[in-house]
């Protein structure tokens, strides 16, 4: 009963949807949708990532 409230995520380029990183969030602290800029090594540059579930 410890895990239910950190989730597993995925973080999905936006451009090319590929997903390039791994994430937790605390669900009971985080509601919005996460949107991170993070490095695309496909796109070679900066995009912006959104969350997705595993
Ligand atoms: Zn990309």
């Amino acid at each position: 009963m410890a895990s239910e409230v950190r989730i597993k995520l995925l973080l999905e380029c936006t451009e090319c949807k590929r997903r390039n990183y791994a994430t937790e969030k605390n669900k009971r602290n985080t509601t919005a949708k996460l949107e991170l800029k993070k490095y695309c090594p496909w796109c070679d540059k900066h995009t912006p990532h959104k969350e997705v579930k595993v």
